[in-house]
């Protein structure tokens, strides 16, 4: 298969004949040399490319690892595509004459030409170290946070010192003397995601946003060839960081820079793998250089302070500030997951002013904003606005719960790593799927639901778990990742391999995930349908839920591993509680049913009022006869947490009409000046209850329910409030005249008597008082933080959110750091040094969120953070499994 590939001298001449045949479209030029002499090739791409370097442009650079050969073969797919179709396809044109491609196939000729010719799995480039050993790591070798070691034996050493070596001297040098780049992509291999840059700082970036939909649109890009998602990989505190990469060094230098991760393998099949990933590659270049332009010194300026003014459960409104210039408009994106393209579909207001509502939306629902400044006349477009994240309320009658696991309900169980799987708990990651070393491995995550009400009626759960890590998922689309509801009765032991291995499935959740689908960095939920959530109910009585997280269970011949890692949000290899599996619910009760006899009834004629009667129709005149009902609410519990679900009067004729005329009756919630004929005619109609009833209806039958709207309910729920009786009216009308027509309502003490039905939940609509004396100082170099909780009996807990721009204003806009009834939380994650906002919640047990208590926090002194340098989690597996002395398994491959 090796020989399927391009080498590098073929490149060089492929590249000078395309050159030949295109001089106003391609360049070449040699950047530098490297230790074995070759020349380091650039291809810059633009049109006309005499013009090249005074247009923003995209720098690509692919192999510098000399294994990753994707970099190289995508490279040269990607110039005989466009030279295939500029052309033909305008907006191909479009993009090449308003920006420029730097191209270096290949950044490491040496190391490329040892792995195709000697070592297939050769990384470094081929200096001589000396010692014996070869090779620099050259993406270690940059000058951002470079780290020196003397290990020249190893993968990743980096070099003598930073820019020690001839390939990266050529391309710093080329970086810095072309400012016109603004956005830098490194292809490697592999995993299928996005590494975007980072500035190590722990805290959120302001062009944070633009990597994530720089990578997001890509991914978008990638799907739509081949349906295969990748991941992005950013956002997460870094705990062990990488030093001396290249995309760190070009985003020091201002440059947006990612690295693509590319498929399972480093040389994979040719055919079929490596054609995929080159193929669904190319149009996500393509993306990448069209945008080049918006981040250069002709895109419009970042909007400021974009944040929600108001959130409600169906609808939301942003606000933002931002330059007014006659030739601008803003783009407002949403989405329903994090880290998600800002694509035409998920377009949803172009607008000049700078508020907008967001309606339709879900209740108890997350969403996440995208906004940018566009110029009109010129086609630029700004860079992104820092993201805003919210859940709208939940529905009047909704609840919603989220259930973490404990530190020891959470872990995974592998079938060679029986002395360790009770220690996993708490500890390591969620290692689900099947490698060599660990066998096959399961995932176990407990739930306990104590404080949950018994009538709980579920209208939506779903599990979310943060895959952190995809590389040792090295088979292209093989196996999937599933949830299985255990039955919790069957283990005693939830660490037992045995035990959760053998379990019986009470359910599968029906999505499982397919392998290309698990994208790292992004988090991947399961929802359960209404089957599932039956079933996930019944297992409330016993107070937990036990879920079984599961993966491929075999390997194919010649592959040693297809693993996912997810995050539990525990131990020093977790991010924290953000980051902890979790499963939210949304529900409602069962509703309870009061029943209401009418305090008044009435009958208003021409002739006069009647009390203790109900009749409605025509009298011998053929004037109205209106029938009038007053109920009182006084029986319901508390007004501020009663929520009237469902209600009806319940209304029985006694007699039927002889006529076969159209007569109907229609009942309206209608307040009277006084109970006479002249205050009917005059009366303030509010709404009407449900539809009439005819008289041919009530032919066939005597009763009638004239069933309250949603509107109606809440005027019940006011009437309520307001401690007022309600008051109905009962209208006949018809097209024709009618004369004699009466129907007699009235009956008493039997289920014939007009009633007032209402169905209610007790739950609490307002939010409790905000906590007070929020505050904020530095203890142990991390910022502790302090409140004061509203002393309220209904009080569940205080919720507290960072935010690095601007003020939550939403618990969900931001990074969690603490839920729960302590009045102080630490927050451990951040950098004390940078400026950032902090809010705090209070909440009940719906739950209703306050208003939030924020603060800007920022400090003069410097704060020292702690960095720990420590092994990897799969450096101390390896080294606890030689501890064990697992027999090696039979070796089948
Ligand atoms: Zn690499």
């Amino acid at each position: 298969m090796k020989q399927q590939y391009i080498s590098y001298q073929q490149t060089i001449d492929f590249l000078k004949q395309a050159m030949g045949e295109h001089p106003h479209l391609i360049r070449l030029q040699t950047i530098g040399e490297t230790w074995e002499g070759r020349p380091i090739i650039m291809v810059t791409m633009s049109l006309d490319v005499a013009y090249a370097d005074e247009k923003p442009a995209l720098l690509y650079t692919g192999t510098i690892h000399a294994r990753e050969w994707i970099g190289i073969e995508l490279s040269i797919a990607f110039i005989k595509h466009v030279i295939d179709n500029y052309k033909v396809d305008p907006k191909l044109l479009d993009t090449l004459s308003r920006n420029t491609l730097y191209m270096v196939p290949c950044l490491n000729p040496d190391g490329f030409e040892y792995s195709r010719n000697h070592f297939s799995f050769w990384r470094k480039n081929r200096r001589d170290n000396g010692d014996g050993t070869f090779g620099v790591d050259l993406n270690r070798n940059f000058g951002v946070r470079f780290k020196q070691s003397n290990d020249t034996s190893v993968n990743t050493y980096g070099g003598p010192a930073p820019f020690s070596e001839p390939e990266t001297r050529a391309i710093k040098d080329f970086v810095e003397r072309h400012p016109n780049i603004t956005i830098a992509l490194d292809y490697h291999s592999q995993g299928n995601v996005f590494f975007p840059a980072h500035k190590f700082n722990h805290e959120a970036e302001v062009e944070g946003t633009d990597l994530n939909v720089l990578c997001a649109n890509m991914a978008r890009e990638i799907e739509r060839v081949t349906g295969r998602r990748y991941g992005i990989h950013r956002g997460k505190p870094p705990t062990n960081l990488i030093h001396g990469s290249g995309r760190e060094y070009y985003y020091s230098q201002g440059i947006i820079g990612t690295v693509v991760e590319v498929g399972t393998r480093n040389i994979p099949d040719y055919l079929i793998n490596m054609s995929q990933s080159v193929d669904e590659n190319i149009p996500a270049v393509l993306y990448a250089l069209k945008s080049a332009t918006n981040y250069s010194k002709h895109a419009p300026k970042r909007v400021e302070n974009f944040t929600v003014e108001n959130i409600g459960s169906n609808e939301v409104t942003l606000s933002w500030d931002a330059e007014t210039a006659p030739d601008l408009y803003f783009e407002i994106y949403r989405a329903e997951r994090g880290k998600s393209p800002c694509v035409d579909e998920n377009l949803v207001a172009i607008t000049r002013t700078q508020s907008y509502t967001d309606v339709q939306l879900k209740s108890g629902h997350r969403y996440f904003y995208n906004i940018r400044a566009v110029d009109r006349v010129r086609k630029v477009k700004s860079p992104w606005a820092p993201e805003v994240q919210l859940k709208t309320l939940l529905a009047k009658d909704e609840f919603s719960h989220t259930a973490f696991p404990m530190k020891a309900q959470v872990g995974y169980v592998g079938e060679r790593t029986l002395k360790r799987n009770a220690e996993h708990f708490g500890h390591n990651s969620l290692f689900v799927g099947v490698n060599r070393n660990k066998g096959c491995c399961f995932g176990v995550i407990m739930f306990q639901f104590g404080s949950l009400p018994i009538d709980v009626l579920l209208r939506k759960a779903s599990l979310a778990l943060y895959p952190m890590d995809r590389v040792n998922a090295k088979i292209e689309r093989y196996g999937e990742w599933s949830i299985s509801i255990l039955d919790e009765a069957e283990i005693t032991d939830i660490t037992s391999y045995d035990q959760i291995a053998n379990a019986q499935a009470l359910q599968t959740l029906g999505n499982a995930i397919e392998s290309d689908k698990l994208t790292q960095g992004i988090w991947s939920s399961w929802n359960f349908t209404e089957i599932e959530r039956g079933i996930l109910s019944q297992q409330f009585a016993s107070g937990r839920v036990i879920l079984r997280i599961e993966g491929p269970t075999s390997l194919p011949q010649g592959h040693d591993s297809q693993m996912m890692q997810f995050d539990i949000g525990y131990g020093r290899f977790g991010g924290g509680i953000h980051y902890r599996p979790s499963l939210q619910l949304i529900y409602t009760k069962q509703p309870k049913t009061m029943e209401f006899s009418p305090a008044a009834l009435s009958t208003i004629a021409q002739a006069g009022v009647k009390h203790e009667q109900l009749q409605s129709g025509f009298d011998a005149q053929g004037d109205k006869v209106y029938g009038s009902l007053a109920f009182s609410l006084a029986g319901l519990p508390k007004p501020d947490e009663t929520v009237i679900t469902t209600a009806y009067v319940k209304l029985s004729a006694q007699n039927k009409l002889n006529t076969n005329k159209d007569i109907r009756f229609t009942m309206e919630l209608a307040e009277l000046e006084d109970l006479d004929y002249q205050s009917v005619r005059s009366r303030d109609q509010i709404e009407f209850v449900g539809y009439e009833v005819s008289n041919t209806q009530l032919k066939e039958n005597s009763s009638h329910d004239f069933v309250f709207d949603s509107y109606c309910r809440n005027q019940l729920e006011q009437c309520h409030s307001d401690n007022r009786d309600v008051f109905l009216l009962l209208r006949p009308t018809t097209p024709s005249q009618e004369k004699n027509a009466l129907i007699d309502w009235f009956a008493q003490g039997d289920n014939k008597q007009a009633k007032l039905v209402i169905e209610y939940i007790e739950r609490r609509k307002q939010p409790l008082p905000p906590p007070t004396d929020f505050k904020a100082e530095i203890e142990n170099g991390k910022v502790k933080l302090s409140w004061t909780s509203p002393s309220h009996q209904d009080l569940v807990g205080c919720y507290v959110v960072r935010n690095r721009f601007h003020p939550p204003r939403s618990p969900f806009d931001g990074v969690k750091l603490y839920g729960g009834k302590d009045g102080y939380t630490y927050d451990s994650f951040g950098n004390a040094n940078i400026p950032k906002y902090y809010s705090v919640f209070s909440y009940d047990d719906v739950p209703n969120y306050s208003q939030p208590a924020s603060m800007m926090f920022s400090v003069d002194e410097v704060i020292h953070i702690e960095e720990d340098v420590i092994e990897t989690q799969e450096e101390e597996e390896e080294r606890l499994q030689r501890e064990d002395e697992v027999p090696e398994p039979v070796n089948n491959n």
